[in-house]
């Protein structure tokens, strides 16, 4: 008995061992053996076993020499640098939008080798159509390479180990089954992720935010919160993500949400609600076609000039985004901001409500200088923290997986 335990133990240690070499690659590129041995803080003789067994599974590769002529010319012997093996594997990462679909082909370094964008509007498919949209977008790829792994991010709720769609708004009932469809047809893994914590997932890769608590906040066509909590992405209980956009902000006489109740704080400031509001629109309609990006944009450049519907419709999501992020530092504390997506670019404009509704609903708002910022596209973001998603399932599959 005691025999048979050891070898599980050892064989352990020895997964464990490939996991914080491929790690080290991952963390810091090429590397040699001698430097791995320091990063790792493994034996060098410990490095060599376990390097011979990654380069023989091709999870490894030794780089061409840099500069290979002047060392036999200096009569050093070149010390051998490894990496991660390009060739290995691919990720696929990606997002579905509620009229796009946005995919990108990562090798297993990490670097993006094909990327392609399809506009369809998702919300009346089947599950099996958008995986045959999917399928055959990377068949246009023109790639021999298979992905092992597709990981989407996507507007609603997922379960824990992204394997399922709870809840989307863009999706229909059969749509939300894509995954299972997608996995069956290309024999690939496919997580499921909700957009907003890929968000969070590639800020969090920013020195700026690596080790701490942060949220970041997209407001789009709706109003999403990824959460980290001490340099780790907080998960629910049993789903993927903590409510930030139905939060009741104005109670039950309050505007219509798409989620069909009255008062959330979405109403007020996602895209269709700042449209609604500065339109004059009735607050129990909800838009019929899709608010976009310029629609947004010119909310704000209406909104810059001075006061008026514009300028109201703003001040209002400020409102709410700053009610919401009370409750929020409520349970957690206040932490730094980071706003995402269309909406945030009025970020400047709303400042001053979002801190006057914290000041308002937050009780300790004076003992905290709350740290507001605004960042780029975020689908971008989107994309990055699925493929580190990717990646990362890639890593423990070669450290634990099979050989
Ligand atoms: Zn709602």
């Amino acid at each position: 008995m005691s025999k048979t335990k050891e070898v599980y133990l050892s064989d352990d240690v020895r997964k464990q061992n490939r996991l914080r070499i491929i790690s080290q690659f991952r963390l810091h590129g090429k590397k040699s053996r001698t430097e791995i041995s320091t990063l790792a803080d493994l034996s060098a003789g410990t490095v060599t076993n376990v390097s011979t067994t990654l380069l023989d599974d091709g999870i490894i590769r030794v780089c061409e020499p840099e500069g290979a002529k002047q060392s036999s010319a200096s009569h050093g012997r070149p010390r051998v640098q490894l990496e991660l093996n390009p060739e290995y594997k691919f990720v696929v990462a990606g997002s579905l939008t509620f009229n796009s679909i946005s995919l990108s082909m990562f090798d297993y370094l990490g670097d993006k080798v094909a990327t392609v964008q399809e506009k369809v509007v998702l919300e009346n498919m089947a599950g099996n159509e958008i995986a045959q949209i999917i399928l055959s977008m990377i068949d246009g790829l023109g790639i021999s390479a298979t992905p092992s792994i597709f990981v989407l991010g996507v507007q609603g709720l997922t379960n824990n180990n992204g394997s399922e769609i709870l809840w989307s708004p863009i999706l229909s009932d059969s749509g939300m089954k894509f995954a299972d469809h997608l996995s069956k047809q290309s024999k690939a893994e496919v997580i499921v992720a909700n957009d907003s914590a890929m968000i969070a997932r590639s800020l969090s890769k920013d020195k700026a935010y690596a080790e701490g608590t942060f949220a970041a906040v997209l407001m789009s066509y709706g109003i999403g919160l990824g959460l980290y909590i001490d340099g780790q992405p907080f998960k629910g209980a049993k789903s993927s993500a903590s409510e930030l956009g139905h939060i009741s902000f104005k109670g039950s006489d309050g505007a219509l949400c798409r989620c069909k109740k009255h008062g959330c704080v979405e109403a007020y400031a996602s895209d269709y609600a700042i449209w609604r509001r500065a339109k004059q629109l009735d607050p129990n309609t909800l838009p019929e076609n899709p608010v976009t990006s310029e629609d947004i944009a010119n909310i704000i450049e209406e909104a810059k000039q001075g006061e008026g519907p514009a300028r109201e419709a703003i001040r209002e999501a400020g409102r709410a985004i700053g009610f919401g992020l009370a409750i929020m530092f409520g349970l957690f504390d206040a932490f730094p901001v980071v706003f995402v997506g269309r909406g945030a670019q009025a970020l400047d404009l709303m400042q001053d409500d979002i801190k006057q509704s914290l000041d308002e609903h937050f009780r300790f708002h004076k003992q905290f200088d709350v740290a507001f910022a605004k960042s780029s596209d975020a689908l971008i973001h989107v994309e990055n923290g699925s493929s580190i998603v990717g990646l990362e399932w890639l890593d423990q599959q070669a450290a634990f997986g099979k050989s």
